[in-house]
Order: C-alpha cells, then structure tokens, then sequence
C-alpha cells in the first residue's frame, strides 16, 4: 500500500479536529436546547456546556496533534543529525526509520547515500593508503603539466614533503638535459630512464613511465607519471660494466678493452700521421713462480708488474692484461717519431730492469724477470690483429734468447713463424718414417773417469739442414700430444739398445732418459714405462728419469704419486737443470730422487766465477746431505772438471768428453772401457 504522504494527513487530521470540535459544539446546543428550550439560564448553560465540550475536545485533539508534529519534528531533527554525520564523514549506523511517509523515504535515501559514500570512502582511503605504501614515486599531473597529487614515495625521491610538489611543473623536476626529452604526450607502459632533481640540488637517475587517463578529471589531474629509483642498478650497471672491462686482479683494462683502446690508438695515430708502439710484456718462468709460491706469490707478481710499470710510465699510458702473465702497453707520445728505436729500446731496458727488481713475499725474495716484444705503427702492422700478432713474435724471439730481454719485431719473424708451423708438421712425418735419432752422452765418473752411464739425447735429423737439436723441436712437439709418441720411442729405442749391448756383456750403467710434463701426465705413465722394459727385458733400474725442477712441481701431489709408482719399480729420478727454476733443494726432499743435475749454466762459469763457484759447491753439498749422487752438466774445459773434482761432485757430463753419440758409437766406448782400455783417464790424470 501507498504510504500515506505528509501534507493530506495533516490535512485530514486538521479537518477531523475541526469536525469533531464543530460536531462538539453542535451536539452540546443541541442537546442544551433539548433540555431547556424555553429557560434561558439553562439554554445558557447548556450552550456553554457544548461549547466547554467543545473547546476540550478541541485541546484534546490539538493535543494529540502537536504530539503528532512532535514525532514528526523528532524524525526530521534525526534525518539532519544523520545528514551532519554523513557531511562529517561518519557513515555509520543505518537510520532505520519505520515510517512509509515522506520522511521515512528521506531516511531511506539518506540511508543509501550513506551506503554509497561509505563504500566511495572506504575505496578512496584504500586508494590513498595503496598510494601511500607505493615504493615507486607516483604524481598525477594536470593538463598544464602542473602536479595535482604525489605520494610520499615522490617526497621521498625528491627529498621533499610530497604536498610541496603539489602545483609545481613535473617538467621542472627533471635535470637540464634530460628535461628536453621529457614530454607528457610521451604515454605508453614502456619505461625510459633519465634524471630528476631532488631539492638538495642532487641528481637522482629513475626509471619513469607517463600514462594518460581516459576522461581524466583535468583538474585532479589527467596524467600519471611513476618514477622509480634506479641509482643502485645503475652503480651495479657501471660495475658490471667495469668488470667487464677492467681486470679484476690487476685493475688495468682486460684483453677486450685493451684491443678496444688499441683500435683507438690506432685510429688516433692513422688520423694524425703519428707512429706509437705496442710494448708485449710476458713474465718469464711464471709458471714456476705459481708453483713454488703458489698462486697468491703469482699475483703478487701480477699486480707488482702493473704497478711498476704504471710508476715508470706517464700517467696516460695504456697498459692491458692480455692473458695470464701477458701484458700489452701502448707507447705513444712526440718522442716516438722519426727512428725511435733508441727511445723504445731505452724505455724497454727501463720496464724491465724495474720489473726485475726482488719482491718480498712472506720471508722470501721472488726473483721476477720479464721479456717484452716491441711493434711499431704503422711499420710492423696497420691492424690491431696484426699489431699484436707482431709484438707477440718479437716477444716469442726475446724469451727464445733466455728472458729478462726485449726484441724489436722484425718481418722475418713472420716467416720464422711460418716455418715453425711447417717444421712441426715435417717433425711429425719424420716420426711416423722413423727419422729421429737417439745419441748418447756418457756420465763420466768424476774420480775414476769410468763411464757410469749416459744420457739419450734425441736428435732430428733433417735432410735439408742437417741434425736438428732437440732444444729446437721438443718445444713444438711439446705443443701437440706428438711429445708422448716421441717421449715413447725414446723409453722403446733406449731399451732397445740397452738389450743390444747387455747380449754383448757390457755395462753401460744407468741411462738417464728424459721426460716431459706431458707424458708424467699421461694416465698409467708407469705401466707404460713398466711394459716397455718387460719387452725388451730390461731391468727398470738400468733407466733414470730426468726431470726438471719446474715439471717436479707442476701439480706436485699429482707428481709425487707417479714419481712414487717409478721409484717402487725400481727406476731411478734424476732432477735436471738444477738451480734453473726457484725450488729449493728442501722442497724437493719428498720426491723419491736419487740424482742431482746442476745446470750446465752455473758449471760453465764456476772455474773463473767466484759466485758460480759457490753456487755449485753449494749445491753439491746439500746433495749430499740429501744423500743425492750429483751430476754436473756441459763440462767442457779441463778447468770446469778441476773444479768440479776438488767440489767434490760425483759425475760429470759435456762436450769435454765429446759430441753425444750413437749407439753403436757409444758401444765401442763401453767395449774398449771394458777391455781396460783408459776412455777419459788421461782427462783425470
Ligand atoms: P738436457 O736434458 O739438459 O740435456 C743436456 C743438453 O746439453 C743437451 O742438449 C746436450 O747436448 C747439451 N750439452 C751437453 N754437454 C754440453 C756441453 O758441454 N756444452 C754445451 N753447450 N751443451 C752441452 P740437447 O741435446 O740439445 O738437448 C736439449 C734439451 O732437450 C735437453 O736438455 C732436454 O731437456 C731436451 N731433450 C733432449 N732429448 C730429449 C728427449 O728424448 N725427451 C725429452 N722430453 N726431452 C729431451
Ligand atoms: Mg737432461
Ligand atoms: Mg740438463
């Protein structure tokens, strides 16, 4: 049913009170008449009677009707209470007001706008506390490119309160530059990276997206602009980056950069018609230094060489690490002009004197030396390839002629290292023909002059140059695996002709083989040498295994446990060019060694060398306090042997004593040995 509006009821309800008030009054005269028709005093009466009815039935119904419009005045006041505490931003308690009137639809209504705006609000403080806990900087913009709104992730960023954003151009918190680049119109998801100002003046880079808002509200703003700090990934970037070009070790540019600022050199130099140098430096012996020192001695020696060369050098100097122990440095400047040679050559002598010099390392004295190759531009090469290619055949001619020296590039360098690549290949047809040689250098019995045994040398030879020494080969068979077959043959064809001369009853001693990293490397290396000497019956200790101090300490748990298989077999182990590499005779002592080979490089000046002289004597004592034999090698005067005898060493080998020989050669010498004939007495007499 309709509810029954305001106005006729109160209509209705003052028609009722006047009818019944008038009826009242009607029925009181008329029953006044009827009493008293003809006595005026009781007519009177009774008219009054009706009309006191009358007025108390009127004040009643007055009554009922101001208590009516009290309630309704009561549920009005309550509507406007209701009203105040939806405009104060209180939405809650429903009105729940039981009336089907107009005030009841009013309550109603105000209920639904209450509802509306409590959900509208709660959206709206969900919206600002999402707005407030945002890590990334959010500003909505106007139109004119005026901030409307930021929360405090934008007051954060800037260093400000977020409110003293509000109206300032967005433009306008850009940095100079990057300002230019900015543009509202600019919208889409992708993000672009730049730089805004914070109020303390400093640049902050950010990540920052621009996106317009369909039908936005002009004037809280038709644009969103979120920023975001992106300062730490851009420091990672720049590390990343540094890394990336910069060695970690030693902190100068890494092979990458370097051939990067070569390239530049290059360019620079072809533009301005000058000529620069690249210097290849490359430590000698590193891989010593690592193994007796260890790896930290190995930097160490890494960051000096730097470091050194950066003190001697100009500030602007480019210096690079190419690989390992391999440096490059970019010479330029007036002074390489003209014929530089001098000035290069002096520069050179200067890095590698001071590279030389003794570094310290917990207690000892690391002896570091360096060989440098040297290419100018744009005579040696016109290319970074080419550039490097050349310093590096100088340095390749430099560490030939010992170490601790430079060589310039020269074209023939190239061809020497085309014909290189072509004798390995000859190397490899003269084993599968079977074209090397093995000869023999007696070991000569320092106080007897017996010869105790002998030393198989390979040799090559080349029918177009004739016997090819080892010192030349062995290297470039060391580079490919054809080492192992050569190392084999050598083990096989010793057998071979130690069987030879045992059916003939003569004793050659022990013959001393030499061995390669390589094959000490190789997997059951004792049961092969254990297999050749079954087959050709040999006893292993007939054989001794030369080794050098740097091969000794390559891996030395590796080698040890090899050495140790040998040893058990019965084999002896010979360490050769002793006093060459920076082991110490102590660090050697929990090798199975039975003989001690001093260089021929200290022997060859101990007669007249008072240094050397000591040196040798040294080393002959502690080897024999190691209970070593000791062997010095090249003897090659009457003087060396004096010396030798009178320090006491126990064999001797060199050209004193003659060439090394074949086998059949070698065999007459044990022949006639045996027979009583004097070999080298009349040298000892
Ligand atoms: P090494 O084991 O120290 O051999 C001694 C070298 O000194 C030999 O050179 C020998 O001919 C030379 N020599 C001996 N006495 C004198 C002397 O009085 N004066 C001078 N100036 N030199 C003398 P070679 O035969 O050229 O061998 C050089 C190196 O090649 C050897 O040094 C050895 O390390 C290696 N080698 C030789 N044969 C073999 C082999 O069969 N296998 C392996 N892996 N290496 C070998
Ligand atoms: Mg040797
Ligand atoms: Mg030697």
């Amino acid at each position: 049913m309709r509810p029954l509006s305001l106005v006729p009821k109160f209509l209705l309800t003052t028609v009722a009170i006047w009818t019944i008030a008038m009826t009242a009054a009607g029925l009181g005269l008329y029953l006044a008449l009827r009493v008293a028709p003809d006595d005026t005093t009781s007519t009177h009466w009774a008219v009054l009677c009706g009309l006191v009815l009358a007025l108390l039935v009127t004040a009643g119904l007055f009554a009922s009707l101001i208590v009516l419009a009290r309630r309704q005045v009561a549920d009005i006041r309550a509507l406007s209470r209701c009203a105040e505490r939806l405009a104060s931003g209180d939405y809650d308690g429903a009105m729940a007001l039981a009336r089907f009137d107009e005030l009841g639809d009013l309550a109603r209504r105000l209920d639904m706008l209450r509802e509306r705006l409590r959900t509208t609000t709660i959206s709206r403080d969900y919206l600002d506390k999402v707005l407030a806990s945002m890590g990334e900087a959010l500003m909505l913009v106007n139109p004119e490119g005026r901030i409307t709104r930021a929360n405090p992730a934008a007051g954060q960023l800037l260093q400000c309160d977020e409110h003293e954003l509000v109206g300032r151009p967005v433009a306008e918190l850009f940095a100079a530059g990057p300002r230019e680049e900015f543009s509202l119109a600019d919208t889409g998801p992708r993000a672009r990276e730049s730089a805004l100002v914070a109020s303390s003046g400093q640049e902050i880079p950010v990540s920052y997206t621009v996106a317009a808002i369909e039908e936005g509200d002009p004037v809280a703003g038709s644009f969103v602009v979120t920023a975001r700090n992106i300062a730490e990934r851009k420091i990672a970037e720049q590390r990343i980056r540094y890394l990336a070009r910069i060695d970690a070790l030693t902190k100068v540019p890494n092979r990458m950069q370097f051939q990067h600022l070569l390239q530049r050199a290059i360019a620079r130099a072809g533009r301005q018609g000058r000529q620069f140098a690249l210097l290849y430096l490359d430590i000698d012996r590193f891989k010593d230094i690592n193994d007796i020192y260890g790896h930290s001695a190995g930097d160490l020696c890494l960051e000096s060489l730097t470091e050194r060369v950066g003190h001697l050098l100009p500030e602007s100097t480019v210096m690079g690490r190419f690989a390992g122990d391999e440096f490059g440095v970019i010479l330029e400047g007036d002074w390489i002009a003209g014929d530089a040679t001098a000035g290069l050559a002096d520069t050179a002598r200067a890095i590698l004197r001071d590279i030389a010099r003794p570094l310290a390392f917990h207690g000892h004295q690391i002896h570091m030396t360096a060989s440098a190759g040297i290419a100018t531009y744009p005579q040696d090469a016109r290319n970074v390839i080419d550039l490097v290619r050349s310093a590096d055949s100088a340095l390749y001619h430099a560490k030939r002629s010992g170490g601790d020296s430079f060589e310039f590039f020269d074209p023939e360098m190239n061809a020497l290292a085309t014909e290189r690549l072509m004798l390995k290949s000859k190397l490899r047809r003269a084993y599968e023909r079977n074209e090397l040689l093995l000869h023999y250098q007696p070991k000569v019995d320092v106080v007897t002059g017996r010869v105790a045994g002998a030393e198989a040398l390979v040799r090559w030879d080349l029918s177009e140059r004739g016997l090819v020494l080892p010192s030349e080969f062995i290297p470039l068979a060391e580079e490919s695996n054809l080492i192992l077959d050569i190392g084999e043959w050598v083990l096989d064809r010793v057998c071979r002709d130690f069987q030879s001369w045992q059916a003939q009853k003569l004793f050659p001693g022990r013959i001393a083989v030499n061995l390669s990293l390589k094959q000490l490397r190789q997997p059951n290396f004792s049961q092969r040498v254990h297999g050749i000497c079954r087959r050709h019956g040999v006893p292993p200790a007939s054989l001794e295994l030369e080794i050098t101090e740097s091969t000794l300490m390559e891996n030395a748990e590796r080698t040890l446990k090899v050495l140790d298989e040998l040893y058990d077999m019965g084999l002896s182990l010979a360490i050769d060019d002793f006093g060459t590499g920076y082991s110490s005779l102590s660090a050697l002592q929990k090798f199975p060694i039975n003989t001690l080979k001093i260089d021929r490089s200290f022997v060859s000046d101990a007669a007249e060398d008072a240094d050397d002289a000591t040196i040798v004597g040294t080393i002959i004592q502690m080897g024999h306090g190691l209970k070593l034999d000791v062997v010095a090698e090249g003897v090659e005067s009457a003087g060396q042997l004096a010396f030798l005898r009178s320090a006491g060493c126990d064999y001797v080998q060199g050209l004193l004593f003659g060439e090394p020989m074949d086998a059949t050669e070698f065999m007459r010498l044990l022949r006639s040995q045996q027979q009583g004939q004097p070999v080298f007495g009349r040298l000892l007499a």
